[in-house]
């Protein structure tokens, strides 16, 4: 089986992690903060918090950005859950803005119609989450300009885009949004087996998310009620979870990190093969705005059904019996049976069901070798041909 996406792990990641088993410290040691100070570096952001992963991370931004009862966040619903289950997580309300037809990401113009009709009525979001979606960037820019005319927070889901790039500058610098959070699952581009993490320029955001990281805890006499009763002594001024990533994690965020522009760099190459070898097949390819370097998390292509009379799931099965174990990035988080609960209908957003009928995400990931690539081409021939 060729997967659609895997993790590399070399001799030094492992060096890395053996270390650390070796070491003092299998928890809260110098490897976290290392960790969090060299990707914190690497893109451009001023504070970065490494958690046990993007779900958590997605859920303490929240926290800190303050939702709760009576707030709404939007999101767009080609995602995985955690984007939007994080609003639910704060006791807020979820709404979903539909996809642009070309990037797949939250569509501007219909944020932008979405907020002035909510402005009319009073049900403006407290936070917009822009989910950069195969790594691709949404329209960040357009995003900022209405979250400062509207007045909500803009947090990116990145858990697709660390590596990438919007206008030239690495995705997470927080440039045109409040806090980012990345996703080290192995299928992502870099991985500490599980983890995340959230970055913000904004000091004061940062450390609400630390306290939130560990129990609502402070040791910062500063920060505290009174004077510690002595050497010992901690308080409790929130209530916050364990959501702290572990040393061994950290050291191999560390070592994969060293990676991680030549593992954008491969998947573009791989990309660009892709876009040649399918060429003269009834298939989209991704389309990249030239803002965009996008970090190529996924590889999604959409069937032109009207050209082949295949069905989507006749060529999904075709491709998953020669042995490529392709996906589907995403079913609709408003089609989920936990939305539709939630009064979500089919039909609300027309541009994610389409894609949803027509999208495949084939092998993308750095080790992909040629001869593989071509096995999934020549699959692909075969699933279409009449
Ligand atoms: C993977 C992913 C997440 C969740 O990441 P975890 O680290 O597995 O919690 C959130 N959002 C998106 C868009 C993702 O792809």
């Amino acid at each position: 089986m060729i997967p659609y996406g895997r993790q590399e792990i070399t001799q030094a990641d492992i060096d890395a992690v053996v270390g650390v088993l070796k070491s003092d410290f299998l928890t809260q040691g110098p490897m976290v903060p290392r960790f969090e100070r060299g990707v914190a570096e690497h893109v451009g952001a001023k504070h970065a918090l490494a958690v046990n992963s993007a779900t958590s991370a997605l859920h303490i931004a929240c926290l800190a950005l303050g939702l709760g009862a009576g707030d709404t966040l939007w999101t767009t619903p080609i995602t995985f859950v955690a984007s939007a289950n994080c609003a639910l997580y704060c006791g807020a309300k979820v709404d979903f803005v539909d996809i642009d037809p070309k990037t797949y990401n939250l569509c501007p113009q219909a944020l932008a119609r979405k907020l002035e009709l909510a402005e009319l009525d009073g049900t403006l979001p407290k936070i917009v989450v822009a989910v950069h979606l195969c790594g691709q960037p949404c329209d960040m820019a357009t995003i900022r300009a209405l979250s400062q005319r509207y007045g909500f927070k803009v947090i990116e889901d990145a858990s697709h885009a660390i590596g990438g790039k919007y206008r030239g500058e690495f995705i997470g610098n927080g440039r045109y949004s409040d806090i980012t959070v990345f996703s080290f699952h192995p299928v992502k581009i870099i991985t500490t087996a599980e983890g995340g993490m959230v970055l913000t320029n904004d000091a004061d955001l940062a450390n609400r998310m630390s306290l939130l990281r560990s129990h609502g805890i402070t040791r910062e006499a500063e920060q505290m009620t009174h004077a510690p009763d002595g050497p010992w002594y901690y308080q409790q001024i929130d209530l916050g979870f364990n959501y702290r990533m572990t040393e061994l994690q950290a050291a191999l965020g560390v070592s994969q990190m060293e990676r991680l522009d030549s593992y954008v760099a491969s998947r573009h190459a791989i990309a660009q093969r892709y876009d040649q070898l399918l060429a003269t097949l009834p298939v989209t390819t991704p389309w990249q705005h030239p803002d965009s370097y996008s970090g190529l998390h996924l590889y999604v292509i959409r069937l032109q059904l009207e050209k082949t009379n295949r069905s989507h799931r006749q060529i999904f099965e075709s491709l998953r019996e020669s042995g490529i174990a392709v996906n589907l990035h995403y079913i609709p988080v408003h089609a989920q049976p936990f939305y539709q609960e939630l009064g979500f209908k089919q039909g609300d957003y027309p541009q994610a069901e389409q894609y949803y009928r027509e999208a495949i995400s084939l092998p993308m990931y750095p080790t992909l070798g040629d001869t593989q690539q071509d096995q999934v081409v020549a699959a692909l021939h075969g699933a279409l041909a009449p």
